[in-house]
């Protein structure tokens, strides 16, 4: 039955235990590492919550699983815990990854770095050009990594290409649903394999936890939570109850940040200071047209430059009122930073430059306060740069 529900009644009540523990209409917090034996079978079923097993861990997993349309689901404890167990366990010594050139700094770094150490090479190439991809294609090539809107320049890449050339060449396409959410956008429908996030974001909303999860085939996400029982990086029961309650204003939150952040850019593009806005619900945006064929909200996150550069940036940082000056995204606050200094301080200068990411870009992250108040305050810290 839930999964004939639409997305705002799975929100509140996918996943509930039934019948309901001690009657607790808000599902309790097991704040236990250890569970008594009842006859479990292996050493991945014990439970203990390494394990990701406990009542909070269940019903969560089965609340992601029904929002994102997968069989099932796996949290973590942050989402770089989720995309490098998933990495680690889909990918061996020799084995090839194909990935997106601009992904989450921190994303790219793992590639780049630690899988490169164990074995695992990586083409970094442009997800938005289907003839590159085969010249990249290899033998030992296993997997196709992509996100759904890049981050910080909100690009909306080929992505139905990426599952098509995935299916033709028998590889497993992964892409990262954070900016998007599954209010935004659903990778499986479209074809894709496993659906990773960073719960932290907009998942759970409120800027309180760190959280990852990964959704795709129950086959393959045992595969993962085995990988991640070795790896150690468990979510804390705390945390899934935290997780939980946020998901279910997600669909409430992310709809007000869609308006609000469209609001948001059509005013930064109208004024004079401003040299380039970057955001996909924009006619001006190069990728207006797919990202609204394709999705149901262009999301809270935006970037732009100033015509003043670095300095003129600089500026607003210190006039701004309403924004705070920080990494992350997608909680109630609106958060401004600077990529090149945060989430994309990992990439050398030179990789940024390729990617378009200049030392000026701000990228701002709507949250939940009065659009015309967050107007009214761009508008005076314009003024002022
Ligand atoms: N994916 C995206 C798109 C992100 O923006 C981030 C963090 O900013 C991550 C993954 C990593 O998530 P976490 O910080 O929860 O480990």
């Amino acid at each position: 039955m839930t999964r004939a529900w639409r997305l705002e009644t799975q929100l509140i009540h996918a996943g509930d235990p039934h019948p309901r523990i001690a009657g607790a209409v808000s599902m309790p917090i097991f704040q236990s590492s250890t569970f008594e034996y009842t006859g479990e079978g292996g050493y991945h079923d014990v439970r203990y919550m390494r394990c990701s097993n406990t009542p909070n861990h269940v019903a969560l997993h089965q609340k992601l699983a029904v929002l994102e349309g997968g069989e099932a689901a796996l949290v973590a404890a942050s989402g770089m815990a989720a995309i490098s167990t998933t990495l680690l366990s889909l990918l061996g010594h020799g084995d090839h990854l194909l990935a997106h050139r601009s992904l989450y700094g921190g994303t790219f770094d793992f590639m780049r770095k630690d899988l490169a150490k164990v074995g695992v090479e990586c083409t970094f190439v442009d997800a938005d050009d289907r003839q590159s991809w085969s010249k990249s294609l290899r033998p030992t090539t296993r997997a196709f990594y992509v996100e759904t809107l890049t981050n910080p320049l909100l690009d909306v890449l080929d992505l139905d290409g990426v599952v098509e050339f995935c299916r033709a060449h028998r590889l497993m396409s992964l892409i990262d649903n954070t900016c998007a959410t599954p209010v935004n956008f659903r990778p499986i429908e479209r074809g894709f394999d496993l659906v990773l996030h960073s719960a932290t974001k907009y998942l759970n909303g409120h800027s309180d936890i760190v959280a990852g999860a990964v959704v795709g085939k129950a086959e393959r996400i045992v595969e993962i939570k085995h990988k991640l029982d070795h790896l150690g990086g468990a979510l804390d029961a705390h945390a899934c109850f935290l997780l939980q309650r946020g998901l279910k204003t997600l669909a409430l939150r992310v709809r007000h940040q869609n308006e609000s952040a469209l609001q948001v850019a059509r005013f930064l593009e109208s004024h004079p200071a401003v040299a380039r806005v970057n955001y996909p619900g924009l006619d001006s945006h190069p990728r207006h047209a797919r990202a609204r064929e394709w999705m149901r909200g262009m999301g809270g996150l935006l970037s732009f430059e100033l015509k003043g550069g670095l300095p003129a940036a600089e500026r607003f940082f210190a006039t701004a009122e309403i924004p705070i000056n920080a990494p992350s995204l997608g909680g109630t606050e609106t958060l401004m930073t600077r990529p090149a200094t945060t989430s994309h301080a990992g990439l050398p200068p030179e990789e940024r430059r390729k990617q378009g990411i200049s030392d000026a870009l701000i990228r701002i992250s709507i949250g939940l306060e009065a659009t015309e108040d967050l107007i009214a305050d761009f508008g005076r810290t314009l003024e002022r740069v």
